[in-house]
Formats: C-alpha cells, structure tokens, sequence
C-alpha cells in the first residue's frame, strides 16, 4: 500500500520507518528541506535507539522517501497519515497545523479519483476529527464520507523505545467514521498481531488522553507523596514505594514468580514527568473538560503538582548548602528521560532557570540531548562528559537517569567536586552507600 504521512518529527518518522519495513511504500511528507535530505540520506533528524539503521535500510530498498512535494504524493497514495504537532499554547490545544493540513488535504481530495483514507494520528482533543478535520475537508474537496475514508487512529509509541513501540505495538486503536474507512486503515497494521479495537472517532481520541493522564496522574501522586515523606524525618519514600509495590494486587504472582507491571514504574516518586506528551495532554484535556462544564480537579491538582515538582531539588539542594549564590552547580541530564534527545518541558528546564535567578554558576551535561534556548544558552557552562561536568563542583543534581549516572560511584564524586553534594532527581543511588562514604546526600522524598 502506497501511504503519505505529514510530518516529520518523532512520530511521523518513527511511523514511516515501522510501515515501510512492514512492506508499505512511505512517503514522508515535510516542510525542511535540510531535514527531508537528511532523512533521505538515512539520518534521522532526532535520537531515538536504532532508527538510523532501520532508517538506512528502508531508504536504501526505496521504501521510504522524504519530500516536501505534496499534492502529487497525496494523490497517488491510498493513505494519508497526518502526525503533524498538537503543542499546547496558553494551557488549551493549538490545531494550527491540524486546521492547515486539513485545508490542504481537502483542496488535493477534490482533484483525486480514487478511493483516499484521511488518518488523524496527532493527539487531538475529543471531537476534534468528527467536528473541525471532517468539515474542513468537505468544504474543501466537495466530497463526503464516503467518497473518501476518515480514521482517527492514536499512537502510544514511547520516545526512547519507540522504534520497538511501533513494531510491536500492544494495542492498535482504530477510530473509525464508516467501517470502509475502519477496513481500509486496518490493512496497513495486517501483519501486526496485537489487539485492534475500532470505535468511533471520538473514542478513540478520548483513549489517547485518558490513558496519558492516567501515567502523569500516578506520577503527579507518587511525588505528592515524596513531599510528604521529605517533610518528615527518618522516613524515605523509596521505601515507601517498595512496600507498596509487593500489594498483590499492584504486582501478582503468578507461576510462583512476582510480575512487575510496567506501570508501576509510574508509582515511584522522581522530580516531575515532562516530554511533548504528558504536560501538554494533561493540560489540554484540563481545558476541554471546563470547556464543557466539567470541573477537572484531579487533572487541575495534577498538573500543579508537576509544575512545582522540579522546584523541590532546590528545597533539597537548600538543605545542603545555605544558598546557591556563586557556587557551582552541576546538571546531570536535561533530557525529560533516558533514551532521548527530547527536553521539551524537561524538569531540567525550569531547575536550571532557577538557579540562574539565585545568581548560581551552572555547568550542563548529557550524553545526548542539547539545551536549544540562546538565552540559557549563554549564560550555563556545557561540559563534554562527566569528569569535566563534576570538576570543582559545589553540589550536582542529577535529573535524568542516564545508565551513565546510575554508573557513577561515590569516589568519582568525592573525587571530582569541591563539596560532594548530591541531588538525586531519580532516586537512582544507595542512598546508604553514598552516605557511608562521605557523600552529602540528598533525594526526592528522603525524609
Ligand atoms: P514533532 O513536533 O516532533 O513533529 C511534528 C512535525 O510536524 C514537525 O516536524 C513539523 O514541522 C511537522 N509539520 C507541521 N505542519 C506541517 C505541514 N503542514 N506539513 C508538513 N509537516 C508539518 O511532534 P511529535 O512528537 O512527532 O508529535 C506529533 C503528534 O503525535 C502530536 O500530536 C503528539 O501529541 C502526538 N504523539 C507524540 C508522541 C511522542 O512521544 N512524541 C507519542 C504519541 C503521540
């Protein structure tokens, strides 16, 4: 199947690499010309665990190609997918770019012959494909459903593992106008064998926020809970977390063998979710939900306690050290997590941002991603590993956990810094350990 999808970034790339090597003709429709030839030379634009090599393969057997030319790709492909940005601007969805591409898939469907499924993959707010994409594209191609085919069809791919998310997803969501729309779309997954559920559009776009805010509610109370723990002596919440975590009920045994769940890894307490995903979903289903007359407390209290969650390194950091004025602070990790590139709404940010007004001297390091903003830019020292990040350092908060930190042992701190004050963002040292040996330690929800 010859399929078009609008949109170059995480999703839309990660989308085209998984659909190519499943055998379909990808087209990756862009606007930057730059990106578009470095992804046609096998480079992915952005870091993401194995997709330059898979990247390579697809581009090198010709089933993948990036372009900026659309309507003749349109109108040759059965499928359009469009993984275009939903970012959120004054706490409510902006459908810019959903509202443009609309527009221009309409005005390509009104010269088009055949049979062509429009496929809405951005997170988009309920009612937002049946009520704002379907109309536009009437208005603009003279047809209706159908005459061409709608879907509204979510992605739960996680960055850092997305690659392996899209190859083997748990569960595809086929949001379906009319079941030829539905049937058409569910061809392109046919050699995936996980679950596929179609609903209607609406449903499905619910799914997608329901599930996001479900992950950013445990963490939003798992660090509710570290506050607490911090307020009170002798009490970690590590521990905490760890008698919880063997409630039957959280991890079953089955076979005479403990089961994790993966969402637990959501119940433990850390210094705040972050990423293009959960911040911004929780944030705009907070405001559809008010737009139609529904008091979303727990989505409100949620969000509260994420934006103030990065804040807390510093209460931590206050209690090592009086002030931070003049002194050397390091950053380990600026990625929202590991495995990833991506410092949107990253803790990382407003820490930094922080310390720069407490007039704080700040040196950056992550193996991966890179601060972006000019003006944190230049006033924040980037080291180029470790050793030079920790040099003379006054105290290090580490907030990303990089397999590259959770390698670190007490002596390359004690060794390295001026004071071995440590942060533990991530809760990812022998806290005990660290301790014995001379470490000032300090940890989100350590009491
Ligand atoms: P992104 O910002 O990385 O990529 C969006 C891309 O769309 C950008 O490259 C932008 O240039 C492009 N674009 C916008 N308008 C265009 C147009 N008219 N023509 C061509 N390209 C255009 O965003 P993303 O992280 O890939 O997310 C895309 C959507 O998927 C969002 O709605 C997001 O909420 C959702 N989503 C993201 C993730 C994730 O982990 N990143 C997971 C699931 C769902």
């Amino acid at each position: 199947m010859k399929i078009s999808i609008i949109g170059t970034g995480y999703v839309g790339l990660v989308t085209g690499v998984s659909l190519a090597l499943q055998g379909h003709n990808v087209v990756c429709i862009g606007r930057n010309k730059k990106k578009i030839a470095r992804i046609n030379e096998g480079k992915s634009p952005f870091y993401e665990p194995m997709i330059n090599r898979l990247l390579k393969k697809v581009v090198n057997k010709s089933f993948l190609l990036a372009t900026d030319i659309f309507e003749k790709n349109i109108i040759t492909s059965d499928i359009t997918i469009v993984a275009v940005g939903t970012p959120t601007v004054n706490n409510k969805i902006d459908l810019t770019d959903i509202k443009k591409i609309s527009v221009q898939i309409g005005k390509t469907l009104k010269k088009s012959k055949k049979y062509h499924v429009v496929v809405i993959k951005s997170t988009v707010i309920p009612t937002t494909t049946e009520n704002i994409v379907l109309p536009i594209l009437k208005k603009y191609s003279g047809k209706n459903v159908p005459a061409f085919g709608l879907c509204m069809n979510p992605e739960f791919l996680r960055e850092g593992n997305a690659i392996e998310d899209a190859l083997n997803p748990d569960r595809i969501v086929i949001g379906q106008y009319d079941k030829k729309s539905g049937k058409k779309l569910a061809e392109v997954y046919k050699n995936l064998s996980c679950p596929k559920i179609f609903t209607t559009l609406t449903t499905a776009e619910m799914i997608k926020y329901t599930a996001n805010s479900l992950f950013a509610t445990l963490i939003s109370y798992s660090n509710e809970i570290a506050r607490i723990c911090q307020t009170i002596g002798n009490i970690d919440v590590v521990d905490v977390w760890g008698g919880v975590h063997l409630d039957n009920r959280l991890s079953p045994i089955i076979n005479k063998k403990r089961i994790t769940p993966g969402f637990i890894h959501y119940l433990s307490s850390g210094c705040g979710y972050g990423g293009s995903c959960f911040p911004k979903d929780t944030k705009a289903l907070y405001a559809y939900a008010e737009s139609i007359g529904i008091n979303g407390q727990i989505l409100k209290s949620v969000i509260q306690t994420n934006k103030t969650q990065p804040l807390q390194m510093i209460s931590l950091l206050k209690r090592a050290m009086k002030t931070v004025s003049g002194k050397k602070i390091t950053i380990l990790g600026l990625s929202f997590k590991p495995q990833t590139d991506d410092i949107r709404e990253s803790a990382a940010i407003p820490i930094i941002e922080s310390l720069i007004k407490q007039k704080a001297n700040i040196t950056v390091h992550d193996p991966i991603a890179r601060l972006i903003d000019p003006k944190l830019l230049e006033k924040v020292k980037i080291a180029s590993d470790i050793k030079e990040a920790l040099y003379n350092a006054d105290a290090v908060l580490v907030l990303t956990a990089w397999d590259q930190y959770k390698k670190l042992i007490p002596k390359d701190f004690l060794s390295s810094m001026k004071n071995a004050i440590v942060v533990d963002g991530r809760r990812i040292y022998d806290k005990e350990y660290f301790i014995s040996c001379g470490v000032i330690y300090e940890g989100i929800g350590l009491g």
